[in-house]
């Protein structure tokens, strides 16, 4: 069973460890079920054979990563993920490598992906869309204070705690701001921001526009700007296409904070700080 004031326990242990810089192997753990596939590797559930605690371990071929030429961007995601220290954000306790894989030691999320059980139910109730977004932005405002952006935020990237709450997972694509154009468009582009899409410089505020979409994609159950093919979906975001279907009903103040967020212009994009206060997020974050 997954005993919660044993983990937390385990987890100060654990912390202490990698503070004391101590070199981790694979003998140091006992391995187990595989929780989940990537693109470079595997995930697996594990404990630390000395304090019982239990991670997650992700094991990624080196081959893999140098046919791909991401190195660079695994040492970015260890850098900047082993450095934050946020209830919502994926702890990252350390990592080692034998000849063949590197393996990162993560924190164990027991609620899986968020994905999935958006997947499961549809949508989310605008209680727990007000919840998640409002725990997301203040993470978010915590990774910019340390000028770290993270640029790929959407459901497949957050993972859900012991109690429910939501972790920011996958820094690959994170990097320290600020930044140019260099190296982004991959994979789909249904939540990067007009500034991204169209290859212009962008800075933080990149992560405001895909809370939007987010906000979106949790109410109706799909992201806003989607189409056939990259040229539509790239037309519709960077005309800022957005539309509220009359089905599911969604209130008006929900809406409201969807368009502060989906704002071309990224100087006029809400600022994280403010959401907390927007009178939705009031309402319905109300302890009842
Ligand atoms: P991709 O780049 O394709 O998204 P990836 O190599 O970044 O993959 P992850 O997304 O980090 O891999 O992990 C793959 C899957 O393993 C996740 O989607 C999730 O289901 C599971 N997983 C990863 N980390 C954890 C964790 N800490 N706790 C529980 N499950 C996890
Ligand atoms: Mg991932």
């Amino acid at each position: 069973m997954f005993d919660k004031s044993r983990q937390q326990q385990g987890a100060a242990d654990m912390a202490s460890k990698a503070k004391q810089g101590k070199q981790w192997s694979l003998k140091d753990f006992e391995i187990g079920k595989p929780l989940g596939r990537g693109k470079f590797g595997s995930v697996y559930l594990a404990r630390e054979k000395e304090s019982k605690y239990i991670v997650a371990i992700k094991v990624l071929q080196k081959s893999q990563l140098l046919k791909a030429g991401v190195e660079h961007q695994l040492r970015r995601e260890i850098e900047i993920q082993s450095h934050l220290r946020n209830r919502h954000i994926l702890r990252m306790y350390g990592y080692f490598y034998d000849a063949k894989r590197i393996y990162l030691i993560l924190e164990y999320s027991p609620g899986g992906e968020l994905f999935k059980r958006l997947t499961q139910k549809g949508r989310f109730s605008e209680r727990t869309s007000a919840r998640y977004i409002t725990d997301l932005a203040m993470a978010l405002d915590y990774c910019h204070s340390k000028h770290v952006i993270h640029r790929d935020i959407k459901p497949e990237n957050l993972l859900l705690g012991a109690y429910s709450e939501i972790k920011i997972a996958d820094f690959g694509w994170s990097v320290h701001a600020p930044t140019s154009r260099r190296n982004t468009l991959c994979g789909t582009l249904d939540y990067l921001p007009p500034e991204m899409v169209e290859g212009r410089d962008h800075d933080e505020k990149v992560d405001v526009w895909s809370l939007g979409i987010l906000l979106y994609e949790f109410l109706y159950g799909f992201p806003p700007f989607e189409a056939e093919g990259h040229s539509a979906t790239y037309r519709r975001i960077s005309r800022v296409d957005l539309r509220f279907p009359s089905k599911p009903t969604v209130s008006h103040e929900a809406k409201d904070l969807i368009r502060r967020l989906l704002v071309k212009d990224p100087s006029k994009r809400m600022a994280l700080q403010d959401i907390p206060s927007h009178p939705w997020v009031v309402a319905n974050t109300k302890k009842v």
